[in-house]
């Protein structure tokens, strides 16, 4: 009982301060600055025996690393890694001060405190506590404080992947993207991260005839075209695809057998999801089943009396697991339809989804770790829309899952606009309940 007051209070405490060392990633290579949250991190491990290392991949872009060493070559290592930047902020939609820190009522308001920093912040006190009691497991404990996650990972774990890649070498890999308890008739289920889907940006430059602006009749403006193809692809629909890991999840979720048919029948997911009381429900479930495409920025045009004849449309796509870049141009196409002579296709990023397998002796531990801490609930795999650093652990054949324990005091449905939202916020028992968790883990999986 005294052990997990104290994991609670300094896992809050620690995370007040990542959340004010405000390392804002803007996709600029000189934004993050992750270097101050690796030095609190340094300064809060001071005294335990752990020794950290730095990877600087640019200057002020430092990633952490320390470790427990295990007993025994042939027992497994599992890696805890958390990102350490965070997305820029609209202050003005914020009720607290989103750099603050602040503590109400027992929750814990900024930026991060969701995504993902309540995780580093657990991670870091539940190895700290590890190593001062003395933990010498069989197998070999890897913490991770990644920089850059929110920009690719070319500062963080890509770079680490590409030059130290013995630093991270492991077979098990827990982070972000999990861990929202879920109520349903038959108890709390907390979801687990186990795959997501390939990020596929595309620039659409779509091209037409310069002319004077007071003269457009019969002309070949590209902004017209344009326009019709943003429409095109908005409206385009591919047909669902009912992954396992849906199945799974549906089943679980102790609907309406006819409520969780319709939402297993690519035929009628969406329409099925949309009538759902959930809020967000039916943008989840479409993105579970579906490769979607949003267009998202446009440039175009150089002056009010000039007709364009350039336009670009960039294109945010994201493939489920199996469907290779190669088929997101295809269906790229079939959208576009006949506009397809005037436009030019040009690749910004192409990565494939990623999916671990649930049936793993670390999936078996969360779940009884689970278990153990929130009585009568169970872990369900889910397969998440947005892309974390998991994926490169995936892409070598690392099992990677995302995962975390927050208690029911905020909603499910206040999750979702969270993240890279307003009033980004974590109750302190959530961070009590998941550093515990990770003890609990490293004790089973390590042993
Ligand atoms: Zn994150």
């Amino acid at each position: 009982m005294r052990d997990k007051s104290r994991l609670q209070m300094e896992s809050t405490e620690l995370l007040r301060t990542l959340i004010r060392n405000a390392c804002v990633n803007s996709g600029d290579p000189a934004s993050g600055q992750e270097v101050r949250t690796v030095e609190a991190l340094e300064g809060y491990f001071a005294g335990s025996g752990l020794h950290c290392e730095r990877y600087e991949a640019a200057p002020g872009r430092v990633s952490l690393i320390t470790r427990i060493e295990g007993r025994d070559p042939s027992a497994p290592t599992l890696l805890l890694m958390g990102h350490t930047d965070v997305v820029p902020v609209s202050p003005d939609g914020w009720q607290r001060d989103p750099f603050g820190a602040e503590v109400d009522d027992g929750i814990v308001w900024g930026r991060g405190a969701a995504d993902m920093l309540n995780i580093t912040a657990t991670m870091a006190v539940a190895t700290r506590h590890l190593a001062a009691g003395g933990f010498r497991p069989r197998g070999t404990l890897i913490y991770l404080a990644a920089a850059d996650e929110e920009a690719f990972g070319t500062y963080g774990v890509q770079y680490l992947m590409e030059r130290h890649p013995e630093a991270i070498a492991t077979d098990y890999v827990v982070t972000e993207g999990g861990g929202v308890p879920v109520p349903t008739r038959s108890g709390l289920k907390f979801s687990l991260a186990v795959g997501e889907k390939g990020v596929n940006w595309r620039r659409l430059v779509v091209h037409g005839t310069p002319g004077h602006g007071a003269m457009p009749y019969g002309g070949d403006n590209a902004l017209v075209t344009a326009a019709e193809v943003v429409r095109r692809i908005a409206l385009y629909r591919p047909r669902a695809a009912i992954l396992d890991v849906w199945r799974r999840y549906v089943a679980s979720l102790d609907l309406d057998p006819s409520v969780a048919a319709g939402l297993m029948d690519p035929e009628r997911v969406v329409e099925t999801a949309s009538r759902m009381e959930v809020r967000g429900f039916a943008r989840l479930a479409h993105a579970c089943t579906h490769t979607t495409f949003s267009p998202n920025i446009a440039h175009g045009g150089l002056k009010v009396n000039v007709v364009p004849d350039r336009v670009e449309i960039d294109v945010d796509i994201r493939a489920l697991p199996g469907v290779p870049p190669k088929d997101v141009d295809a269906m790229l196409a079939e959208a576009i339809g006949d506009l397809g002579a005037r436009v030019e296709v040009q690749t910004l990023c192409a990565d494939e989804g990623s999916i671990s397998s649930t049936e793993t002796p670390l999936a078996d531990a969360l779940a009884r770790a689970t278990a153990a801490l929130v009585p009568g609930s169970q872990v369900v795999p889910r397969l998440m829309a947005g892309a974390t650093d998991a994926r490169y652990f995936r892409w070598k054949g690392v099992t990677a899952y995302g995962f975390a324990l927050h208690s029911p005091r905020i909603p499910q449905s206040e999750y979702s606009l969270m993240y890279h939202g307003n009033n980004e916020r974590v109750d302190v028992e959530s961070l009590g309940l998941t550093a515990q968790l990770w003890d609990a883990l490293c004790h089973d999986v390590l042993g």
